[in-house]
């Protein structure tokens, strides 16, 4: 086989691309901006392109330059990773009308996921409960406005429909608050996304995050891969994933397991992608899907011996999922800390130069990771250093794996979160799992 694949990313992920390529004999094409020559990957990757400065405008998310290198270097296929141009659904068509495949669902589909609104509508249609909430025009009327949100009922979150990254949304307590946010959220809304559309939801006041892994051939199969628990979260932003989810109830799990895998494969969807939920009182309510692979894979990965990352490949080369659902077995309890350059106290990303470091490792644990004592952290890109992954039989002595490697584990040079995670995962309530989304930012620490 000679297949060539262009792997459109930096980091980690990119890192993670090209070991599955090289397992699998494809050819890489590593991209890279002038503030990311040192980039690990780059040295193991088969042709490497510069594709402009170090702002993500003009490397990353230019497309224009890296369906140049795509020419120049005549691939087969672009791999989007995540972030950057994963769900830009006109990236997609372009490579695809360029006579690139784009590893990941069509265009369409992505185009209609990345839109919440459209997102929620499409999934409910399918039968995936979603939060209550309304989705329809704001009424220029403000009394007929604020009596749809008491129909709903207070505390409501106001939800930008092209946000993401934890950004766009905003919780209204009390009707007093509804207009003055609503114009403040839809003037953020049109500044970040270059959409001011805004939609309602409910409030759900304690929830867990727990989401579905799916994959699906293009073709109508599809299967899925389990449940992650994302519930410890700052800023609407992930630091700590597990799988599986635990404390489900049966009922509700298979259930929404069953709906995800049914609209996968009535869409014929193409790819991984992830359906989120928030979780409370044994109910599901969809909030959104990810296209794409997603920070916490390999968390999945670990308890079902499944390797995500090789699966794109595979489908896109026409290789289909190989395994039936009945194949899957989960075995054990994994869970991912995200070290991150920033510093422990304000939370501020902290780039710099990494003097010394020293790597975890041993039985069932697990590095994904593009950094290395000299690397410097470049202020452009997101603060994502490594992801420790441990594997255990049960939730208790994956934490426990999980501290011992945080102990051999270090970085010097710049600031990371290394001490919240230890933090995190020798608290009373993490260990017990009643944590939820809020608890973090609420009641951690007091
Ligand atoms: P993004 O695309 O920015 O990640 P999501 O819709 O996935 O946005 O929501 C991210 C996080 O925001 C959730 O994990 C949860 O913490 C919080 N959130 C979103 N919707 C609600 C809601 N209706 N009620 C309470 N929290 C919510």
């Amino acid at each position: 086989m000679s297949y060539k694949v262009l792997i459109a990313n930096r980091g980690e992920i990119a890192l993670r691309a090209l070991r599955a390529c090289r397992e699998l004999g494809i050819k890489t094409v590593s991209v890279y901006s002038d503030a990311d020559k040192g980039l690990k990957h780059l040295r193991f990757s088969d042709e490497t392109v510069c594709i402009g400065p170090a702002q993500p405008s003009e490397s990353y998310l230019n497309t224009a330059s890296i369906l140049s290198a795509a020419e120049l270097t005549e691939v087969d296929a672009i791999y989007p990773g995540y972030g950057f141009l994963a769900e830009n659904p006109e990236f997609a068509n372009q490579c695809n009308e360029s006579g690139f495949k784009f590893i990941g669902p069509s265009s369409e589909t992505i185009k209609k996921m990345g839109d919440k609104i459209t997102a929620k509508n499409f999934v409910s249609s399918y039968g995936i409960p979603t939060v209550p909430g309304y989705t329809g025009e704001i009424p220029e009327d403000e009394s007929k406005f604020k009596n749809i949100v008491k129909e709903i009922g207070y505390p409501i979150i106001l939800k930008a429909t092209a946000g993401g990254g934890g950004r766009g949304m905003r919780v209204v307590e009390t009707e007093e608050e509804l207009i003055n946010f609503t114009e403040i959220t839809m003037q953020e809304a049109q500044n970040s996304f270059g959409n001011n559309k805004v939609y309602i939801e409910k409030y759900i006041q304690n929830p867990r995050h727990i989401e579905v892994q799916i994959i699906g051939d293009g073709k109508g199969n599809a299967i899925h891969l389990g449940t992650r628990d994302c519930s410890t979260q700052r800023r609407h932003q992930k630091i700590i994933e597990e799988a599986p989810a635990i404390n489900i109830e049966n009922e509700s799990l298979a259930k929404i397991l069953f709906s995800c895998t049914n609209l996968c494969k009535e869409i014929s969807y193409e790819g991984v992608g992830t359906l989120e939920f928030l979780y409370e009182n044994g109910n599901f309510y969809f909030i959104e899907m990810n296209t794409r692979i997603q920070v916490e894979h390999p968390v999945t990965e670990m308890i079902t011996g499944y390797d995500i990352v090789k699966a794109q490949f595979r489908i896109a080369l026409g290789m289909g999922i190989e395994l039936n659902q009945d194949d899957i077995k989960f075995n054990g309890h994994a869970i991912e800390c995200r070290i991150n350059a920033e510093d422990p106290e304000t939370f501020q990303p902290c780039p710099g130069q990494i003097t010394k470091m020293h790597t975890a490792g041993g039985f069932g644990i697990r590095y994904d990771s593009h950094i290395y004592g000299g690397y410097t952290v470049p202020p452009f890109y997101d603060s994502l250093l490594a992801k420790i992954i441990t594997q255990a039989n049960t939730r208790k002595s994956s934490i426990k794996r999980m501290l011992s490697a945080l102990d051999e584990f270090f970085v010097e040079g710049i600031k990371t979160n290394q001490m919240l995670h230890q933090k995190i995962l020798n608290d009373e309530t993490f260990i017990k799992n009643e944590h939820t989304i809020n608890y973090l930012e609420r009641d951690f620490n007091k």
